[in-house]
């Protein structure tokens, strides 16, 4: 049955307090965005999947990437989320991109890491050898599995509302936030700040809105695919 499989999810709006994230051009910042999604999806997750909901954050308060897992795992959460939104220095980059943890030797995928670890003391080449530590081999499939679906429900939400918007893919970073996850685990970005274009898209309530319907269309269809590996196994 549908939802069975989440029926606890941790949904994580990055940054807070004085971490702010990126910002955007008009002066909106990531941290108050990612928040007010979260707390939309949240909604949709109780209503809709009868999942129980618990954020890493529900106010303006700064928490510790560390922390973040750290709740997660202590909660049994069967999924995590993190939800950021992306900034670049050319202003016409545009559009979403979901993350999984793993190696990558992207450079694309390893500054856009850089900044969202900013606020942990470790570096990106200390990550490579925690990394390779952690067995998450088997949370590594579901994890992409996870993040092709809600990149899927997300991109259809931005290209509608901005033509520039280009489907940016799913793409694997050692994020600090999602090592040690024991469960699947993906970093979404919702749209780019330092577009003016997107920017004035997450300004508004109605496309904020649209974006959590995606995000949990994307969870729906996860928790879909996990009723029919259940199927399979029990056969
Ligand atoms: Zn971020």
């Amino acid at each position: 049955m549908l939802g069975l499989k989440l029926s606890r999810v941790v949904l994580d709006p990055a940054h807070g307090g004085h971490d702010v994230g990126t910002h955007g051009p008009s002066g909106l910042y990531e941290k108050d965005i990612v928040l007010d999604v979260a707390r939309r999806l949240g909604a949709l997750l109780e209503q809709r999947l009868g999942s129980e909901v618990i954020y890493t954050r529900s106010d303006d308060t700064f928490i510790a990437l560390e922390d973040r897992t750290r709740i997660a795992n202590e909660r049994k959460a069967d999924l995590f989320l993190s939800i950021h939104a992306n900034s670049s220095p050319y202003r016409a980059a545009a559009g979403v991109e979901t993350y999984y943890l793993n190696f990558t030797t992207s450079k694309a995928a390893l500054d856009v890491a850089a900044r969202e670890n900013a606020s942990s003391e470790r570096s990106i080449y200390d990550l490579k050898e925690v990394l390779q530590k952690i067995a998450l081999k088997d949370k590594i499939d579901e994890s992409r599995e996870f993040a092709a679906r809600l990149q899927t429900a997300l991109y259809g939400v931005s290209a509608r509302g901005n033509a520039a918007a280009r489907n940016r893919g799913i793409k694997k970073a050692p994020f600090v936030v999602l090592i040690g996850a024991s469960m699947p685990s993906v970093l979404a970005e919702i749209g780019f700040l330092t577009n003016s274009t997107d920017e004035a898209l997450l300004r508004k309530p109605e496309h904020r809105q649209k974006i959590a319907e995606a995000l949990y269309k994307g969870i729906a269809n996860y928790a879909d695919t996990l009723s029919h590996f259940q199927v399979a196994k029990q056969d």
